[in-house]
């Protein structure tokens, strides 16, 4: 017997002992019992009939009686005796069937390509079959150092604990699957039902699990899985894939306003020529790299041009999906885009890294696509619908001359448009210096002067001046937003210098600058500002950095970082649009600003809302509190200022004093002192 015997596991047979035997054996005792009994009465009869003294009147009569009752003891004896031989035989055949049963088990388990074992009530492994080596590379002596529930995976260990305690509980388990580590790392999974071995007190004492290596079978079945959904010849995902994912994307997308995304349909250009005059296999072995240039394409456009927004829950975690669709059509689902432009833009440059020559059979081919786009400002429901607008955009494309993209909805066309006409207007602007610095007075309440002012960019087109409000977001988008305000800073600082010197006071005038978040993020910020300060000659201690609540109280870290570096230049720092943003106070505290510039929001409410009101006199509050000064942005009238005065705000700027306007007309207030009536209000 080898060393998985169960011998030497332990005492135990791992078969029960059925109840056939014990009934035997009970009636064997039984039987042994009335046979010493028989056999002793028999004896003490025989004793004392034939002693003579206590068989003084014997006589003939006598004598026979006595025959007659030994002869029917003797028949008795001799019918027990068969009986008892009758029963001994049936015990030896169950003996000899147990055994065989006995050695059937062992041969079944040392040779079964599944996995035997027998464990304890409390989980120890009393025996292995050998195939628990073949499978999973442990020896026997390995495996009788190690758990069972630790080789489990530990995502799986509740369900195959639930299952033991389900066999133990009712004698049969139901089958698991789960997956066990191999000595060598590797995961293998098992398919496993135990049952119960119970003692004669009914007790589940032990468990026999059979385990099935199915291993094999669950790769074969992911195979299947993965063709079922992935083209063959460039394992992209394929159409019924590409459908589902979509459809995932369009139900988000109605229950998230703010995620967008969009459908790009490939459509290859005289793929056919190509496949006629090269042969099939070229054509394939072209599809292959064409579906491997995109994903690369996809990949980078993705890391160039399109910045993610992470708030929307559920998103789709593999992001982007680049298909094939069937012949020489690929489709790109466009995951969470910020503006349907994202789309033509991806799209453009797919285009052009396409247009790089693929070489096939050594042979140098030129393709190009065409391009389809639809996107989820579309009203359809039904992905199949999306694709098929995409399609048709795609089919105008090649109509309108190959290698060209269109988008499948009017509004979006004309949107799509009108933004690329904005940034190429934003990036002439710049180039021809139609950017002009307005500046807009900050006013100290208490004496009603000047005490600096807000740079603020204006557009000077030949239509007229455009806002900041219609093109920062845009600027800020395309990174155009950097050499802005680089430039803005420039010529902001010069004029800083003039009016101090002609203005001289103290302290001396400061500026206020705009920080956008993209600036913000700029490692060389804190130095290209030195640069301008150095240039023009501006002390830092006359700048005033104004960044958004949002920006300044985000990323602890990150943000921390930047706000001590700015800090070192010796630059002040005030929070712009403070009330806006949901930012926890407590921050405020650790990071080093100077200046809480209120919303104009609550300014303009305050004197209609008394809720405004407050949170204008709570805002002022805290600020004082932590040592900060206070500026109150939007103020348009009087009441306002009275108000502002009364809550002890330091600083006001708005247009009850002067809308933003240029340089000249900053001069000529600060020659009037014109605000000398704000220094009076309320008194
Ligand atoms: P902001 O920094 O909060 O600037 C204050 C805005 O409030 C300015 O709008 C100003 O014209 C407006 N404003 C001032 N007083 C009043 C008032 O009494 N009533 C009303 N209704 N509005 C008033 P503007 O110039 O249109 O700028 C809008 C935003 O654009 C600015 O908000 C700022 O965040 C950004 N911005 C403007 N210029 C620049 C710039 O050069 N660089 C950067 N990074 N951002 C800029
Ligand atoms: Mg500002
Ligand atoms: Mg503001």
């Amino acid at each position: 017997m080898n060393q998985h015997s169960f011998q030497q596991v332990g005492q135990h047979s791992p078969v029960a002992i059925p109840t056939e035997m014990r009934r035997i054996e009970g009636r064997e005792w039984w039987l042994w019992g009335f046979t010493i009994a028989v056999t002793l009465t028999l004896t003490l009869g025989i004793i004392s009939f034939t002693i003579p003294w206590l068989n003084r009147e014997t006589d003939a009569s006598y004598w026979f009686d006595l025959r007659e009752w030994v002869r029917g003891l003797a028949a008795l004896v001799l019918l027990f005796d068969f009986y008892s031989v009758y029963q001994h035989l049936q015990l030896h055949r169950i003996r000899r069937q147990l055994a065989e049963r006995d050695q059937l088990f062992q041969l079944i388990s040392e040779n079964a390509a599944d996995m035997i074992a027998l464990v304890d009530s409390d989980g120890r492994r009393l025996y292995n079959s050998p195939a628990y080596e073949r499978v999973l590379g442990y020896s026997p002596e390995e495996l009788k150092s190690t758990s069972s529930i630790e080789q489990i995976h530990p995502d799986d260990r509740p369900r195959v604990l639930q299952a033991a305690e389900k066999a133990r509980l009712s004698g049969q388990g139901e089958r698991v699957e789960y997956r066990i580590r191999h000595k060598d790392g590797s995961w293998r999974t098992l398919e496993s039902t135990a049952c119960a071995i119970r003692n004669a007190a009914g007790q589940t004492d032990k468990l026999v699990i059979v385990n099935r290596d199915i291993t094999e079978r669950k790769r074969a079945e992911e195979m299947l899985a993965h063709n079922a959904f992935h083209d063959g010849l460039t394992n992209l995902p394929n159409r019924a894939l590409f459908l589902d994912r979509l459809q995932h994307a369009l139900t988000l997308s109605r229950r998230h306003a703010n995620y967008k995304f969009a459908v790009l349909l490939f459509d290859v250009d005289e793929f056919k020529i190509i496949n006629d005059s090269l042969g099939h296999t070229a054509g394939d072995a072209l599809l292959i790299q064409i579906g491997q240039r995109l994903k690369e394409s996809v990949r980078r456009a993705d890391m160039v041009s399109r910045p993610r927004m992470d708030d929307v829950p559920g998103r789709l975690t593999n992001d982007d999906t680049l298909a094939r669709l069937g012949g020489d059509e690929f489709a790109i689902l466009l995951d969470d885009i910020r503006d349907p432009i994202d789309a033509v833009r991806v799209a453009e440059r797919v285009q052009v890294e396409l247009a790089i020559p693929f070489t096939v059979n050594q042979q140098e081919i030129v393709v190009s696509a065409s391009i389809g786009i639809a996107s989820s400002t579309s009203p359809h429901t039904q992905a199949e619908d999306l694709v098929r607008d995409a399609d048709i955009a795609m089919y105008r494309a090649k109509r309108a001359g190959k290698a060209r993209c269109e988008v499948s909805d009017a509004a979006m066309h004309a949107n799509a448009v009108k933004r690329l006409k904005l940034e190429t207007d934003l990036r002439r602007a710049l180039d021809q210096g139609e950017f002009r610095v307005h500046y807009q007075p900050i006013v100290s309440l208490q004496t009603g002067k000047i005490t600096g002012f807000e740079a603020l960019t204006r557009w000077q087109r030949p239509e007229g001046i455009v806002s900041p409000i219609e093109f920062i977001a845009v600027a800020e988008e395309i990174g155009l937003i950097i050499p802005m305000n680089r430039q803005l800073l420039r010529e902001a600082c010069e004029h800083l210098r003039i009016w101090q010197s002609e203005f001289p006071s103290s302290p001396p005038l400061t500026l206020s600058v705009n920080i956008t978040p993209r600036e913000f993020a700029q490692p060389d910020l804190a130095t290209e500002i030195r640069k301008s300060l150095e240039q023009t000659g501006v002390d830092p201690g006359c700048l005033q950095l104004e960044i958004i609540e949002t920006i300044a109280m985000g990323d602890a870290e990150k943000s921390g970082h930047v706000l001590s570096q700015l800090k070192a230049l010796g630059a002040h720092l005030s929070i712009d649009d403070f009330g806006t943003g949901y930012s926890s106070l407590s921050r405020l505290s650790r990071i080093p600003v100077d200046t809480l510039k209120i919303d104009r929001a609550f300014i303009s409410r305050m004197d209609s809302d008394p809720e405004s009101r407050e949170i204008v006199r709570v805002i002022i509050m805290l600020a004082h509190n932590l040592g900060l000064k206070v500026v109150a942005e939007g103020t348009e009238t009087e009441e306002q200022i009275k108000l502002l005065k009364e809550l002890d705000c330091e600083m006001a700027q708005g247009y009850f004093f002067s809308r933003p306007a240029d340089d000249q007309a900053m001069t000529k207030l600060l020659a009037s002192n014109h605000f000398a009536r704000a220094a009076s209000v309320g008194r």
